[in-house]
């Protein structure tokens, strides 16, 4: 398919290919996409489906990953490139571990349940920030309906020790969320609020959180940065991307909702989205930003 990138600011001009290309088009509402350098592969999650798909790089062949895979939605890797997932049907945040086995990283808080984690970040420090609104408890469709126990929709930060604690609680519902390049702010979605929030990171806290920029296309849903940091943010109608001064420079513009997104590919400049039942991909002028774990 045709890109259409629609440039709105002269700073950000040429940003990929001219065309894109589906890689698969047969989930029912596909989320979390990471690229795993050491697989070629790009993990993401079909959250109705319950399970986990796998596009391999080098094939163009897809295949199922993990099945059930507990409702999984948003992905990411840690230091160590282990694959993080956060399990909304599980109401809990998991870790693959290099034998395959899976650990429990976090599901109660003061003995109450999670609502359903739904997206996850990792610092170079090695602690886990996700949010945990109520999409997989809500109705059966992308978990199993139940009680909500915490009283509200948080933030949340795993110390590297192991530890759960709430860094924000003043969310309608917490989404995506990115760090910028040099890890002193913290960018968060809040879905019905519209708009994308940014704090700064004070240790293993946050301050601040005012509206970064608010979203003109419905909701914003999953965030990743560039190399330039950049904030690109999944809409109704396809990416939108904000310079770090709030400035929205551009859109890339798709036929359905948009989830999420990620970079990868060995130089990390392929784009990759998944948007409702597809995920497309798009070769790029610019590249995604350092992830937490070590590129030697
Ligand atoms: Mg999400």
């Amino acid at each position: 398919m045709k890109a259409e990138f629609i440039s709105l600011d002269e700073r950000f001009t040429i940003a990929g290919d001219e065309y894109l290309e589906r890689l698969y088009d047969a989930g029912r509402w596909l989320e979390g996409p990471v690229y795993v350098p050491a697989w070629r592969s790009l993990v993401f999650s079909d959250i109705p489906n319950d399970r986990m798909l796998r596009w391999d790089e080098q094939s163009g062949q897809v295949s199922v990953f993990r099945e059930p895979s507990g409702n999984v939605n948003g992905n990411t890797l840690d230091t160590q490139g282990r694959l993080i997932s956060c399990s909304q049907g599980n109401r809990s945040v998991v870790r693959t571990e290099h034998d395959g086995s899976l650990a429990t990283l976090a599901s109660h808080l003061d003995g109450r349940r999670l609502n359903s984690p739904n997206d996850v970040v990792v610092k170079r420090d090695g602690s886990i920030w996700f949010t945990d609104p109520p999409y997989g408890i809500t109705s059966n469709y992308e978990g199993r309906r139940a009680e909500q126990e915490i009283d509200g929709c948080h933030v949340y930060r795993i110390s590297p020790g192991g530890e759960l604690r709430v860094v924000a609680d003043d969310f309608l519902r917490p989404n995506g969320l990115a760090f910028s390049r040099d890890e002193t702010q913290l960018y968060v979605v809040d879905t019905p609020g519209k708009h994308i929030r940014r704090f700064d990171v004070k240790d293993d806290g946050l301050t601040g959180g005012d509206v970064f920029a608010p979203c003109t296309a419905e909701m914003f849903d999953g965030i990743r940065l560039d190399a330039e940091g950049r904030v690109w943010a999944a809409t109704h109608e396809g990416l939108h991307v904000f310079d770090p001064d709030g400035t929205l420079l551009g859109k890339l513009l798709l036929p359905d909702l948009v989830s999420n997104l990620c970079f990868g590919g060995p130089k990390r400049n392929r784009l990759f989205v998944t948007a409702t039942t597809s995920v497309w991909s798009w070769m790029l002028t610019t590249d995604g930003a350092r992830p937490p774990y070590d590129l030697g």
